[in-house]
């Protein structure tokens, strides 16, 4: 079923009894070509690019809980291009190309927003790193416009200025950054997979790896076994368990990051703002609630839950890039498990084992790379060749001395 405005006309005359299920709920075949470990964004649009570019269509995902369950139901839906390096750069302004193409894609409206994004900038220092940053997405086909002070306060007047440590002195602005209904990319895409014939199969958890003289053959599941000539892994915060059944371990780290929402109030932020001084980053949803974050938890957990020093750090950092946010009741908090590389860049990657891909490492930042993501993944199983845009996403990339270090942070995953 198309979905187009006349179609709402006309299931609105009808009593809405027309309506078909958005996917169907098949059964596990014994063996795919393909098998997809993990029903997030990235493993649907996985499923959704190998059969829409490359006409794989005997595929499953198989995911362990239900459709969007994991982060991609759970992060704070910001997208934005406006990296520095070349090995990440031309990934993300290709996810963000895809964004703003994706719903005629899939027929479905996932409430792309490019309400823009300003990175905050509170020294000499920082100015002179943002131009930088700004020149590098300019030089990969991005937008970026540096904003003063004024600037600045011509579209947030509501920020605190003159903050006594943390004066803003401006700010990186994408105008083509901005947000996009979470949920809504997972349904969109396993719409799209469904449709030309992928197996969704959903509460399938992956226990196991049928690996026989170093070929990956299939999966054990709670579902029973399922052979494969393929099996990609898209785990995200669960990477370094699943990873770990075939006796793979990761440059990763899995850590809790929480999310938070204010009651619904009138618009007062125009986009996303992030704060260049603490870790604290905030928008606006359609709906009026706040919905802001910062850092990650402080240890390594699988646990899906926050706990109380960090959401008192986050709302520290709220309170001094714009004391108004006091006044704002908090509505829901939540936490989801990010998947934190050693350089901060993701991995998209064959593994040692022949037959098996994996797909993680995407931090605080995976939701925005989901297009570009499923996109390269699905070119890598299909050809066997990375996507130029993600040639250096490599697992070998520490070993050969390459890392994608973003942010000259080094191996601390709690700075990136
Ligand atoms: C609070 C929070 C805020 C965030 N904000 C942003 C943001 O604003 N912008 C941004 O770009 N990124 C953001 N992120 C990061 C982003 O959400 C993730 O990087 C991204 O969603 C990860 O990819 P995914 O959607 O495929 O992951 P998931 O949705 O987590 O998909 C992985 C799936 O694998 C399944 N799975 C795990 N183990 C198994 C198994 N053994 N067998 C079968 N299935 C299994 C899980 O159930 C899950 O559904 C945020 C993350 C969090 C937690």
């Amino acid at each position: 079923m198309r979905y187009s405005a006349l179609q709402i006309l006309r299931q609105g005359l009808t009593g809405n009894r027309g309506w078909k299920p958005v996917w169907r709920e098949p059964e596990p075949k014994p063996h795919y070509d393909i098998v997809i470990v993990g029903g997030g964004g990235h493993g649907l649009a996985t499923a959704y690019y190998l059969a829409a570019r490359h006409g794989l269509t005997n595929v499953a995902v198989l995911e362990k809980g239900w459709l969007g369950s994991g982060n991609v139901g759970r992060n704070t839906t910001i997208v934005r291009s406006n990296y520095l390096l070349p090995g990440n750069e031309p990934f993300y302004e290709l996810s963000m190309k895809l964004w703003e193409g994706l719903e005629q894609d899939l027929n479905y409206n996932a409430m792309v927003s490019q309400r823009g994004i300003i990175n905050l900038y509170h020294s000499d220092g920082q100015r002179d790193a943002a131009a930088r940053r700004g020149n590098a997405m300019i030089l990969a086909g991005a937008d970026a416009v540096l904003l003063d002070r004024e600037a600045v306060r011509k579209k947030c007047p509501f920020l605190d200025f003159d903050n006594e440590r943390f004066p803003i002195m401006g700010g990186l602005w994408q105008p083509r950054g901005g947000t996009v209904r979470h949920d809504a990319v997972a349904w969109g895409y396993a719409r799209g997979a469904d449709r030309q014939g992928v197996d969704l199969i959903q509460n399938c958890e992956v226990t196991g790896f049928d690996i026989r003289s170093g070929v990956c053959r299939g999966v054990e599941t709670a579902r029973g076994t399922i052979g494969a000539d393929r099996v990609a892994v898209c785990v995200a915060g669960s990477s370094g368990r699943v990873m770990g059944y075939a006796g793979l371990r990761l440059p990763i780290e899995s850590h809790v990051l929480q999310a938070f929402v204010s009651e619904g109030l009138k618009p007062a932020i125009p986009g996303v703002l992030t704060f260049g001084a603490g870790h604290f980053y905030i928008s606006q949803s359609d709906k009026g609630g706040l919905v802001f974050g910062g850092d990650i938890d402080g240890y390594n957990s699988y646990a899906q839950r926050g706990n109380l020093p960090a959401l008192e750090h986050v709302c520290e950092g709220g309170m001094a890039l714009m004391p108004m946010i006091g006044r704002a009741r908090v509505l829901r908090i939540w936490g989801g498990l990010v998947d934190m590389s050693m350089d901060g860049s993701p991995f998209i990657d064959r593994t040692p084992i022949d037959g098996l891909f994996f797909n993680g490492g995407w931090n605080y930042g995976g939701f925005k790379a989901t297009p570009a993501s499923g996109y390269c993944y699905a070119h890598l199983i299909a050809t066997g060749a990375p996507h130029p845009v993600a040639a250096e996403m490599r697992l070998d990339r520490f070993e050969r001395g390459a890392p994608i270090d973003e942010r000259g942070a080094g191996a601390q995953p709690n700075l990136h």
